[in-house]
């Protein structure tokens, strides 16, 4: 039996759709801290029940995290042990819980992971994408402009790219994807992991991007959007279009030297147009 520490803090994963990946260390922490904090406290009982468990609960969320950091440290240093959980798999990972952890460690108090289900990890485990090196990105912004924004500067990223995303803003997430990464770059989208719908759709963004807005299926729960980081094979077209705009840039007008720049590359159009208006801004013109 996993002995609970007197003072510590326990941040403990739960699952993110099958009840049954909850590890058995996780059901022991649970059982024996004196709190727990969830993210609901409602949603957390039926997990508890489930498991034939009762601990007393606070809630713990983004809008009271701050004000009741100091009553959990308070609790802490009276030597009570408390345990962390979120809605589903690993609390911190676009969850609640990180101003309670950087006060944590401010006061160099214990902490001690309780690890298990996490939807990005789990989604990269399945994806067939590189996973030697990824990063995770959690949630785009909502809006549109921000959301490219947000692409772009990740655009030439190597690594494999992990997003989460709910299902009723998956068309318009691939369709910005698509824009700024342009359609070729292989992608996955992981839907419902460990739940009775579960499905890995597979393809370039362009095909993903197709298939979303025809597959109402697709839209449906929630969702890991996993994309190809940019290639050396991208690279180097990056490389020959911005050779040949910088040719044709000085001597043609805008829309001539996109036409032509297309016909050279065999690029799309938004692809080029874009690259040759940021150019635009930073040649001398005759
Ligand atoms: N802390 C969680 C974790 O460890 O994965 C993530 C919490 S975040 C608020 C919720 C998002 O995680 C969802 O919108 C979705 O993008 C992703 N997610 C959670 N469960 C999932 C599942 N079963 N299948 C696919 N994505 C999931």
């Amino acid at each position: 039996m996993q002995q609970i520490l007197p003072g510590t803090l326990y941040v403990v994963a739960t699952p993110i759709g099958n009840l049954g990946d909850i590890s058995p260390r996780a059901v022991e922490v649970l059982t024996q801290v004196d709190l727990v904090l969830a993210e609901d406290t409602r949603h957390t009982a039926q997990l508890l029940r489930h498991f034939g468990l009762s601990r007393p609960m606070q809630s713990l969320h983004e809008h009271n995290e701050r004000q009741k950091m100091e009553s959990v440290v308070q609790r802490l240093q009276e030597g009570q042990s408390i345990a962390l959980v979120s809605d589903a798999g690993t609390p911190l990972v676009s969850d609640p819980g990180f101003p309670l952890l950087r006060r944590m460690r401010e006061l160099n108090m214990p902490v001690v992971a309780v690890p298990g289900p996490c939807a990005a990890i789990a989604a990269l485990s399945v994806a067939g994408l590189p996973t030697d090196r990824f990063v995770f990105e959690g949630f785009l912004p909502s809006r549109r402009g921000a959301r490219q924004t947000r692409l772009q500067s990740l655009a030439a990223d190597a690594r494999t790219l992990v997003f989460y995303e709910s299902g009723k803003r998956l068309a318009d997430m691939l369709e910005d994807l698509c824009l700024v990464f342009g359609p070729l770059r292989e992608a996955a989208v992981a839907r419902e992991l460990t739940k009775l719908y579960e499905s890995l759709y597979r393809g370039r963004l362009g095909e993903l991007a197709q298939q979303s807005s025809s597959d109402p299926n697709m839209q449906r729960g929630e969702l890991v959007v996993l994309v190809e980081g940019r290639s050396i094979a991208e690279e180097e077209q990056d490389h020959d279009l911005d050779r040949v705009l910088s040719v044709l840039l000085p001597v043609l007008p805008l829309s001539q030297a996109v036409k032509l720049a297309c016909a050279l590359t065999g690029l799309a159009r938004n692809q080029v147009y874009k690259r040759a208006t940021d150019l635009h801004k930073d040649i001398d013109l005759p």
